[in-house]
């Protein structure tokens, strides 16, 4: 499934508001399917749309919203819900039982309920909430998309700068990759954003931690102005949460833009990508240290990795990150260190290289064992570290101002 967005403008303002209200009964539809689950035993998803019938039929206003458009909610109740079966299934340690909404902030219609204009060019949202006909606005992709393929759902996405469209198409993205015959292991770090096995870094970019302080001090900023036990709050509060909000959307899409172009760099110069699966650890057990601003990048980052992968036909392969620091690649040994250790030398072995270098090796040779070829160490060795250690500098320093090559 293909996904694109367009901006939803020149709406009056009670436009926008009909789209609020459809959001907000899509959020009560869910949330009534929620409840029913939860008080009655045995709900299969067919219950859920049977429901909405009964809904429909109790609430004025959800009789309002489009009658596929309400199933679609009632899918969304059912999402969480499966994925709740399956995790305890799969007996994980966070089962995440299904909550209540409080501030969704979309609705998702199906094939009707809305129409574009021939051209693309507008779009009407025709059920009973009536918001009416707004303009497209998009870039010439998603304009030709449009225009050619098929589309499966709408979703009305409200965020703190606007409201959105996304089109969800019928059609799979299929590019034709370029094999280039490299392999590369990358190790997710904190000192870096990460390091792969020839020693390469990538640092998280400046201008990323400096918005990253611009939301902190707006956050001190709300905070000062929230009244405790107030309702309803002062202006000047609403308008600094705008604010923040809009800060928040500025730094998701830095972040998101930044993860995609690293992402889709790694993808194109290699044919093969190990990475290690941050899921299956803990991250970082010290907490001090884990507290990196880069958290939320790295599994946006492996996501975009597995994207990428898949549309070019390489293969992308997580490894568990179990040792991947410890062992040592040139021996196997297992040769155990703090993090504050940053350099790893081996006592059985003599082999003296970064830490990070020694886990991106070890992770992939873990990728290549699933991928059953067994990778021979032979660009690297005890001998060569030695001139290594000299061009290690200079390779570093040419990333370290966040621009690494990025071919886009
Ligand atoms: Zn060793």
């Amino acid at each position: 499934m293909l996904v694109r967005e367009a901006k939803l403008l020149n709406g009056t303002k009670e436009q926008y508001l009909a789209l609020d209200d459809a959001i907000r009964t899509a959020q009560f539809i869910r949330n009534k399917a929620i409840r029913y689950w939860m008080d009655n035993q045995a709900v299969g998803k067919a219950d859920l749309y049977a429901l909405c019938k009964d809904l429909a039929k109790e609430f004025p206003f959800a009789k309002k919203l489009n009658s596929a458009a309400r199933q679609a909610s009632a899918e969304r109740a059912w999402a969480s819900i499966s994925s709740f079966y399956s995790r305890c299934k799969k007996k994980e340690k966070k089962k995440g039982y299904p909550k209540f909404k409080k501030h969704c902030r979309s609705v998702e219609y199906k094939l009707s309920g809305w129409k574009l204009s021939p051209d693309c060019m507008t779009i009407a949202f025709t059920d009973g909430f009536n918001s009416g006909t707004f303009s497209v606005y998009c870039n010439k992709e998603t304009r030709e998309d449009l225009l050619r393929l098929k589309i499966n759902r709408v979703r009305v996405v409200r965020r703190s700068d606007g409201y959105y469209a996304q089109f969800c198409f019928d059609a799979d993205r299929k590019e034709q990759g370029e094999y280039t015959g490299n392999v590369l292991g990358l190790d997710l770090g904190l000192k870096y954003f990460y390091k792969d096995q020839n020693d390469r870094a990538v640092i998280y970019p400046q201008y990323l931690r400096q918005s990253e302080k611009r939301l902190k001090k707006q956050q001190r900023r709300l905070g000062k102005k929230f009244v405790k036990g107030a309702k309803p709050q002062s202006n000047n509060y609403h308008k600094a949460r705008i604010r923040l909000g809009k800060i928040h959307l500025k730094i998701q899409r830095q972040r998101k833009d930044w993860a995609i172009k690293i992402a889709r760099c790694v993808v194109a110069s290699n044919d093969v990508i190990v990475y290690e699966d941050l899921k299956v650890s803990n991250l970082v057990k010290n907490h001090h240290l884990a507290k990196s601003i880069s958290d939320a990048s790295w599994y946006q980052f492996t996501q975009w990795l597995d994207y990428y992968g898949k549309i070019w036909d390489k293969a992308v392969v997580a490894v568990s990150p179990h040792y991947t620091s410890q062992d040592c690649s040139n021996c196997g040994q297992r040769v155990k260190k703090s993090l504050s250790t940053r350099t790893h030398s081996c006592p059985h072995c003599k082999i003296e290289i970064c830490r990070d270098t020694n886990a991106a090796l070890n992770i992939l040779k873990k990728g290549m064992g699933i991928l059953g070829i067994s990778w021979q160490n032979s660009t690297f060795g005890q001998k060569e570290s030695a001139s290594w250690e000299g061009k290690r500098g200079e390779k570093t320093a040419s990333t370290i101002d966040g621009q690494p090559e990025i071919a886009t």
